[in-house]
């Protein structure tokens, strides 16, 4: 059942007109955080959400089915470019924090210095962010994991780290509790994982938000440079648009994530002089390795990503164990067949590790006939050398802790065998059209800064050259923040909403 002052299609039976203080559109890590404070302090708050409701008792371990009800694209979204890269994004009241692995980590204090100097943000240090990042941490609960939720899988890759002299740490994650059942990209059927569903949306519900769900913002209204709310429809469930709905507000926000924030603006009729809007789209390209033992590690039991090595962060590259389920591997895999299905029987002894690199190559979005985006993004030179370099630490590391056989995201390559193998990666000139390249962090299109011929926003989110209009989400990153970004998003989200807060009357609420 739905909370109260939740909507869904059958409750919008004919063309709606509502009025409120703040719109936000989008439900993610920043338009959760935005409706939340905004609400907290007393403003008239509606959510306008292009997925559906899902509650905790919702979500199965059944990954096709919740993928194709919370993923965006039923999960099939692509960056063309060489390589393509997958992507993933949710598209469910929550966002993508109702499928992600709960990675809480503050923006890294380097990033936020570049951030100040190089996008001239003033009070973005890790001193003027500390307030935010610990409101954050309290609402959403970030805390290290109970030991007995951790799984063998990650026990092995604490081991090899160990067993190396490389730098791993425990991660810390938005839970309370998690006993470690390993669904946290299908939902969290515990309700443990502290995604936006479960702290911020009930929060900004408390204190009087409706959200609205099943509705896509096709436009921002305007009048003149002021923004006067939002034009959407009701989704039907095989995505047709039916009822208009309009939202009048004195303050507009766009938070719909890093793809579709660019869209909606574009779509609206706004162009950024700097000529950014869609632009300085970063990625964190991830790839994985899947690697056989002869014990049954049981990947799938215990909490996702209990550790991080960060031996070679400063390189820009993470590792972490990230049990997948089989029909992934299975995708993936170079083999069909008989020798497909003996990989299958081997699932039970299977660790999944996967290599994150901070990119030094920006993307773009392109904005199709209806305005609907296309992301293409060109792996640089240097990252998919890194990657590929990342995967042979990481093999190094799993063939440490007794791997017997390793499958590298490279076709062509063939399997890995012993360490002496990995001269194999060295070797051979690596095609970027080999590699199996994924991600599910994407930043950037709607950056801020202090300079409107180098940025979207200003230095707080709110749109250059309009009034009224506020963006609150990945989009806003100067650069790739490094880390997991869900907290860098809320904690930025607060520090701009208490910026507004400060002097309402400056933006007329
Ligand atoms: C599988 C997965 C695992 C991840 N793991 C981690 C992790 O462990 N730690 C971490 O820090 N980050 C992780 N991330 C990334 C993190 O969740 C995202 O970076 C973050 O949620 C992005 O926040 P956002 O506000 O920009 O957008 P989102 O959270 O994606 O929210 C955007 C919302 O806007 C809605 N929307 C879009 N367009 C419209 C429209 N026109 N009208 C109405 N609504 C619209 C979408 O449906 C969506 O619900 C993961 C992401 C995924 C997908
Ligand atoms: S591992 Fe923990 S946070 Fe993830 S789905 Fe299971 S109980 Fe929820």
């Amino acid at each position: 059942m739905k909370p109260e002052r939740v909507f869904d299609r059958s409750d919008i039976t004919e063309n709606t007109e509502l009025a409120c203080d703040v719109v936000v559109v989008g439900s993610g890590a920043g338009g959760a955080t935005a409706a939340a404070e905004f609400a907290e302090a007393g403003y008239d708050v509606i959510v306008l959400e292009e997925g559906s409701y899902y509650g905790t008792k919702d979500f199965t371990p059944n990954a096709s089915d919740m993928i194709r009800k919370m993923y965006r694209g039923g999960g099939a979204t692509m960056a063309i470019g060489s390589p393509p890269v997958l992507y993933q994004e949710g598209s469910v009241v929550g966002g993508s924090t109702v499928l992600n692995g709960g990675m809480s980590w503050r923006t890294p204090e380097e990033i936020l210095s570049r951030w100040g100097l190089e996008a001239e943000i003033d009070r973005i240090s890790a001193k003027d962010m500390e307030p935010y990042f610990e409101r954050v941490e309290r609402r959403i609960n970030v805390a290290y994991q109970d030991p007995e939720s951790i799984g063998r899988d990650n026990q092995i890759l604490k081991e090899g780290a160990d067993a190396k002299g490389w730098k791993i740490i425990p991660n810390l994650r938005n839970q309370l509790h998690c006993p470690g059942s390993n669904n946290c990209a299908f939902g969290c059927p515990t309700g443990a994982k502290q995604s936006a569903l479960v702290s911020y949306l009930p929060r900004a519900l408390h204190y009087g938000a409706c959200i609205y769900s099943n509705i896509r913002a096709s436009q921002i209204l305007r009048d003149g440079k002021r923004a006067t709310g939002v034009l959407g429809h009701v989704t039907n469930p095989n995505g047709s648009p039916s009822h208009e709905v309009k939202v009048h507000a004195k303050l507009v926000i766009a938070a719909c994530g890093s793809v579709h924030t660019p869209a909606l603006l574009h779509r609206s009729g706004i162009k950024a002089r700097s000529g950014l809007l869609g632009k300085n789209l970063s990625l964190h390209p991830n790839t994985k390795l899947v690697a056989i033992y002869d014990e049954a590690v049981r990947g799938w039991e215990g909490v996702h990503q209990a550790y991080q090595v960060r031996e070679f962060h400063d390189q820009g590259f993470l590792f972490a164990a990230v049990n997948v389920p089989p029909s992934v591997i299975a995708m993936s895999s170079p083999y069909y067949g008989q020798e497909l299905g003996e990989l299958m029987d081997l699932y039970e002894r299977t660790v999944v590790a996967g290599l994150m690199v901070e990119d030094t190559q920006m993307g773009h979005l392109k904005f199709l006939p209806g305005g609907h985006p296309q992301a293409f993004y060109n792996l640089s030179d240097f990252d998919a050398e890194r990657l590929v370099r990342g995967s042979a630490l990481l093999a190094e590391l799993l063939f440490e802790t007794g791997a017997k056989r390793i499958i590298p995201p490279f076709s062509g390559v063939g399997e890995l065998t012993s360490v002496d193998e990995l001269r194999k990666l060295y070797r051979s000139k690596i095609p970027k059209s080999s590699m199996e390249v994924l991600t599910v962090h994407l930043m950037g299109s709607a950056c801020m800064g202090g300079d409107p011929s180098r940025s979207v926003t200003d230095m707080h989110g709110l749109v250059h050259d309009t009034v009224g209009l506020m963006v609150a989400d990945a989009s806003l990153f100067p650069t790739p923040v490094g880390v997991n970004p869900m907290e860098t998003i809320q904690a930025l989200t607060t520090r701009n909403v208490h910026h507004i807060l400060q002097s309402p009357r400056q933006y007329q609420l």
